[in-house]
C-alpha cells in the first residue's frame, strides 16, 4: 500500500486547481434545491463543462469514452473538485458512478458506444430499477416479468425509492425473465435491462420526501417493450451484473462525498465562532470527533483505492460496505451537530442548504443497501462468520 502521491498525480492535481478557479466564477447560480428539473440542467451543464475541458469519465477505460487515468487521478479530481466547493455529480450520479460504470465493464462494444458518451458528456440522465415494494434488502425476491416476444422483452411490474426517475432517460432495470421454481433459485432468473424512460406503458408517480423535493418516485410499467438488445449480461444472469452495479453503489459512489462533509465541517465551525455556539466544549469535541472519523473515511477510501489499482480488478471489492456503513452514519452525525450549531431557528428554516441535508441524511443508512445489510456483508463475506439465515 502506498499512500504518497507521485510528481504525476501533483501536476494533474495543479492543472485540475487551475482549472477550477477559472471555471467556477463562470457558474450560473445554483437552483433552488427543491426544483428538480432546473437541478438536472445545472448538473448536467456541469458535466458538460468537465467533458469540453476533459475531465468526465477520468478513470473510464479509454475506449468507453473515459481518459484511462489511474484510480488515484479520479481521486486526486473528488478530493479537488470538492475541496474547491463544485457541483455534485447531482442528477448524473446513477449514469456516472454505477450504470455506466456497470455498462463499461459488463456491456458489448455496442452497448459501451450507445450508453456511454452520452452519460459522459452530459446529455442523458439514468435511474436505477432495482427496488419493488417487496423487494428492498432482499432484492432477488423482486417480481417485475419480463416474457420474450420476438426481439423485445415486454416488462410488467412496479418498481418503487427509484431516485431521478422524473428527469431520467434511462432505467438501469431487473426483471425476472424465468419464473421462480424448485430449479430456479430467486437469484438465478433475473436480467439486467436499460430501458428508454419514454417507451410507452411506464408511469412514473413522484413521491415526496419529508424535505418536500420529489427525487424519487413509484414507477409502474405496463406492458413496457425493452429490446432485447438492451440486455447488459446473458439472460438470467442479472444478479451477478448487479453485484457489480452494487459494487460501484457501494465501494465508489460515495466517497466524494467525504470530502463534501469535511468542507461542511469546516463551514459549521466557523458558523459556530460566529454565533457563539463555540464557547460549548460538548458540541467542540462532538466537531474535532466527527473531523478525525472523516478523516479516517478519506484514509480508508486512499487504502481501498490503492488495493483496487494494486489488484488491477477496478472492480471495488466488499470493503466498500465498510465504508458505506461508517460513512452513512457519520454523515447523519455531522447534519445532527449542524443542526445544534444553527438552533431551532436554522433547524424550522427548510430552506436552509444544511436543514435540507439534515433531512436527507437520515436517508443514507437505507439508501444502497441499509446499515444492517452492510453489517450482514461485513459479518460473512469479510470476517467469515456464519450465515445468519
Ligand atoms: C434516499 C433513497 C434513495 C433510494 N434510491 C433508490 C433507487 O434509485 N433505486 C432503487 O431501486 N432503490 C432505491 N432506494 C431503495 C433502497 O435501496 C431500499 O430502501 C433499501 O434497499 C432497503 O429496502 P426496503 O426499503 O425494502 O427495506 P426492507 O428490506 O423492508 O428492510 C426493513 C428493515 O429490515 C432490515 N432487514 C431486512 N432484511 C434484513 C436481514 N436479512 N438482516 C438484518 N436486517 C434486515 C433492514 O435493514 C431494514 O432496517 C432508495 C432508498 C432511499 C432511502
Amino acid at each position: 500500500m502506498d499512500l504518497t502521491y507521485t510528481q504525476e498525480e501533483e501536476s494533474f492535481r495543479a492543472g485540475l486547481r487551475e482549472w477550477l478557479a477559472r471555471t467556477l466564477p463562470q457558474l450560473p447560480p445554483r437552483p433552488d434545491p427543491l426544483d428538480w428539473p432546473g437541478r438536472r440542467a445545472y448538473d448536467m451543464g456541469w458535466q458538460r463543462r468537465l467533458y469540453d475541458a476533459g475531465y468526465a469519465g477520468l478513470h473510464w477505460p479509454v475506449d468507453a469514452g473515459g481518459r484511462g487515468a489511474t484510480p488515484t487521478q479520479h481521486l486526486i479530481f473528488l478530493e479537488e473538485t470538492e475541496k474547491a466547493g463544485a457541483p455534485y455529480v447531482g442528477a448524473n450520479f446513477v449514469g456516472l458512478l454505477h450504470a455506466g460504470p456497470t455498462i463499461a465493464s459488463e456491456g458489448t462494444a455496442e452497448q459501451r458506444a450507445r450508453w456511454l458518451p452520452p452519460v459522459l458528456r452530459g446529455d442523458e440522465v439514468w435511474c436505477q430499477g432495482f427496488s419493488e415494494p417487496d423487494a428492498g434488502s432482499d432484492l432477488a425476491s423482486l417480481r417485475t416479468r419480463a416474457w420474450r416476444d420476438g426481439d423485445d422483452y415486454v416488462v410488467s411490474g412496479s418498481k418503487i425509492w427509484t431516485s431521478h426517475a422524473e428527469v431520467a432517460d434511462w432505467c438501469e432495470l431487473l426483471v425476472r425473465t424465468t419464473p421462480v421454481s424448485d430449479d430456479v433459485p430467486k437469484h438465478r432468473g433475473i436480467s439486467w435491462l436499460a430501458m428508454p424512460m419514454d417507451a410507452p406503458g411506464i408511469t412514473v408517480r413522484p413521491l415526496r420526501t419529508l424535505a418536500g423535493s420529489t427525487e424519487f418516485a413509484e414507477v409502474f410499467l405496463d406492458e413496457v417493450r425493452v429490446p432485447v438488445a438492451n440486455r447488459v449480461g446473458a439472460e438470467n444472469d442479472g444478479w451477478r451484473v448487479t453485484m457489480v452495479t452494487l459494487s460501484y453503489e457501494r465501494g465508489t459512489a460515495f466517497v466524494g462525498e467525504v470530502v463534501a462533509c469535511r468542507r461542511v465541517l469546516g463551514d459549521l465551525a466557523r458558523e459556530a465562532r460566529k454565533n457563539g455556539r463555540w464557547d460549548d466544549a460538548v458540541l467542540r469535541r462532538r466537531l474535532g470527533r466527527l473531523s478525525a472519523e472523516f478523516g479516517a473515511l478519506w484514509r480508508l477510501t486512499q487504502w481501498n483505492v490503492s488495493e483496487s489499482q494494486r489488484a488491477g480488478s477496478g472492480v471495488p471489492g466488499v470493503g466498500g460496505s465498510v465504508f458505506k456503513l461508517r460513512y452513512s452514519h457519520a454523515r447523519q452525525e455531522l447534519y445532527e451537530a449542524a443542526g445544534e450549531v444553527l438552533g431551532p431557528a436554522g433547524a424550522l428554516d427548510l430552506g436552509h442548504e444544511w436543514t435540507l441535508d439534515r433531512l436527507s441524511s437520515l436517508s443514507y443508512t437505507i439508501a444502497a443497501g441499509t446499515s444492517q445489510i452492510q453489517q450482514n456483508i461485513v459479518a460473512e463475506r469479510i470476517l467469515g462468520l456464519p450465515k445468519g439465515r
